[in-house]
């Protein structure tokens, strides 16, 4: 995983996250001096968390306690006053796990539409783990012998290269492109954005964060996490808390 610019993470070998876009005030706010009292994500969630009281951000630690609060308490209806959409770029099989989660809305490139360019995960070696004993879903800790992961990705290379090729020549002779891409194999690359409130985010990065999540799953969980960060910080520190 690594951060290409302050709003994207290239994740896996071809993957992305890019934040595109979040909620913003209409109009800055400005304190008894004047001054523009500068804007996080955070005051989002306050201000709708003190409607009853008063309805501003005091700036001080009393909203990092607020926010903090909320999470741990699962007071969740203010979080959703911050909404994120993301760009995102996964292997099909990332993004069919990603996809269960009904509250998120998507916008996914359709292959019936367009040709899928030739990009698909090939593991790296490190996270080539023997199936765990302990649990049925889960990969375990302990390598494959170096023989099997290279023969595993070998094969894993080819079969996806000869899928591709396959595709492009059904293409080529005239086979539609919804039928075509049925040469294609789960690890292609899809691409789309995806559109969620924070209260819905925290709910998947709690499942997708965890352990038990596909390690191929948690990395695009990871980046969404340090990409919000900078936004709502308080909001997340708060939800950090509430998985301890
Ligand atoms: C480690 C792991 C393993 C998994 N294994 C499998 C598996 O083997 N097979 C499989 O099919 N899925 C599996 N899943 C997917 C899982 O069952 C959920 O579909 C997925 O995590 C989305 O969670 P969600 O429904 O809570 O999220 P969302 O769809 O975002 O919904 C958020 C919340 O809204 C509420 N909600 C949304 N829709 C409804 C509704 N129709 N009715 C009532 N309440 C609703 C619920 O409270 C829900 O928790 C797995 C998930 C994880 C994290």
């Amino acid at each position: 995983m690594t951060q290409t610019d302050d709003r994207t993470i290239a994740v896996l070998d071809h993957g992305l996250v890019r934040l595109v876009s979040y909620t913003q005030p209409a109009a800055m706010q400005f304190d008894e001096q004047g001054d523009a009292i500068p804007w996080t994500g955070d005051h989002e969630i306050v201000r709708n968390a003190r409607v009853s009281y008063a309805a501003k951000p005091r700036g001080d630690g009393s909203d990092a306690q607020l926010l903090k609060y909320l999470a741990v308490n699962r007071h969740t209806s203010p979080f959703e006053a911050m909404v994120f959409t993301f760009e995102v770029k996964a292997p099909i099989f990332v993004l069919r796990q990603w996809h269960r989660h009904r509250t998120w809305s998507y916008n996914e490139v359709s292959a019936r539409y367009t040709e899928l360019p030739e990009e698909y995960y090939i593991p790296e070696p490190a996270s080539i783990t023997e199936q765990s004993k302990s649990n049925k879903q889960m990969r375990g800790e302990k390598l494959l012998p170096g023989v099997e992961i290279e023969a595993f990705r070998k094969a894993l290379e080819e079969t996806s290269a000869v899928g591709f090729r396959r595709y492009q020549h059904a293409l080529s002779v005239g086979v539609p492109r919804e039928l075509a891409r049925l040469f294609l194999p789960l690890n292609t690359y899809s691409h789309m954005f995806a559109t969620v409130d924070l209260h819905n985010l925290f709910h998947f990065l709690r499942l997708r964060l965890h352990a038990h999540a596909q390690p191929e799953i948690q990395v695009y969980a990871q980046a969404l996490l340090k990409l919000i960060t900078p936004v709502v910080p308080g909001a997340v520190a708060g939800f950090m808390e509430s998985l301890t």
